[in-house]
């Protein structure tokens, strides 16, 4: 299958290529290169350098390299961000999207698999979180996430697009090639090996009175490659004729706190981690735990990864790798 990979060129994107280009895909590479890297658009693919707001390009691009279905993973993903300046993610998660919508109809590409988050739902209200509870997102990102969902289903019955909307909880890990390299890093697992690899004086933990077993923030970590792997699956649901859908992506269990994530990274790294403890994060939510059964019993999903210490060992391996 010819397929489309919208910020390719970024941290979870590239790793979605690499899967495709594995499994016998052809990838297209559509990255404006505002975050992304050049040097992350995986070897094979073609690279298209361009925005999502330009829909008269996008649609040339999809009909000259004759593409069949898309993964749309561009867009502004920090919550704190986007807070600040919703301004910002309206425009470029939200119109950038129908942008995209735009060209697809122009350009008769029916099929899309789509970057969807956690954040739709807002402050839980039972764990672990399946697909049905309610979409209640407490900060812009998750709300144009949601927005552009919201939007995929009017337009399928209008147009007859097809979609998959993958709903990630926390991604991390990396492959041998594709790791995450974020400016400014936010994320925790490349924060905490920064601090181990003396790149950083230490990590703060954002509050330790939450209601949990040690009082820091619980999160369902996923390996980058069962996410991505959950792409290919879904692309070729569709192309098979799968009805529209929404997902979940985590491992699901007891997930991970801060300090476990922390500890876990003293062992894999076997590097003192200097710790302070700061202020809660605004939005954070104290626990976050996926229920994927939906995508494991409709799609045949499996994480292959899911221990904290391949994760972490994975992303370490990858920030120690010699560069050029
Ligand atoms: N976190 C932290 N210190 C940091 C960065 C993150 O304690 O420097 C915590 C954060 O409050 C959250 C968890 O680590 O509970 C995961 O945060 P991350 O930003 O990696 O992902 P998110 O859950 O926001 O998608």
């Amino acid at each position: 299958m010819r397929v489309m990979v919208t910020g390719g060129a970024g941290y979870i994107g590239s790793v979605v290529t690499e899967e495709l280009l594995k499994g016998g895909d052809e990838a297209v590479v559509y990255d404006s290169l505002y975050k992304g890297h050049r040097e992350a658009v995986v070897e094979g693919a073609t690279f298209v350098k361009g925005d999502l707001l330009d829909t008269a390009f996008l649609r040339d691009t999809l009909v000259k390299h004759r593409i069949e279905a898309v993964v749309h993973m561009a867009a502004d993903s920090l919550v704190g961000e986007s807070v600040k300046e919703p301004a910002k993610y309206f425009r470029n998660n939200v119109l950038g999207g129908l942008s995209l919508l735009d060209a697809m109809r122009e350009a008769k590409v029916s099929s899309l698999v789509f970057s969807s988050t956690a954040a739709v739902y807002g402050e839980p209200a039972k764990q672990p979180i399946e697909e049905s509870d309610p979409t209640e997102p407490t900060n812009p990102y998750g709300e144009t996430k949601l927005a552009f969902e919201r939007a995929l289903r009017w337009y399928e019955g209008a147009y007859g697009v097809r979609f998959v909307s993958l709903r990630y909880f926390n991604a991390a890990g990396a492959t041998e090639r594709c790791g995450e390299r974020h400016h400014p890093e936010t994320h925790l697992i490349p924060l905490v090996l920064q601090a181990a690899a003396g790149e950083r004086p230490d990590i703060t933990v954002f509050g330790e009175d939450y209601a949990t077993p040690d009082g820091t923030c619980v999160r369902d970590y996923i390996h980058v490659v069962d996410l991505a792997q959950a792409h290919v699956l879904a692309l070729h649901a569709l192309a098979k004729g799968h009805p529209s859908a929404i997902y979940n992506l985590g491992c699901g269990g007891e997930g991970y706190s801060v300090k476990q994530v922390i500890d876990c990274a003293r062992r894999v790294t076997q590097r003192d981690i200097p710790v302070r403890v700061g202020a809660r994060r605004p939005g954070d939510p104290a626990v976050l735990i996926a229920s994927s059964s939906r995508i494991m019993r409709e799609l045949g999903w499996r994480p292959q990864q899911q221990q904290l210490e391949a994760i972490v060992a994975s992303a370490w391996r990858w920030m120690q790798r010699p560069r050029a």
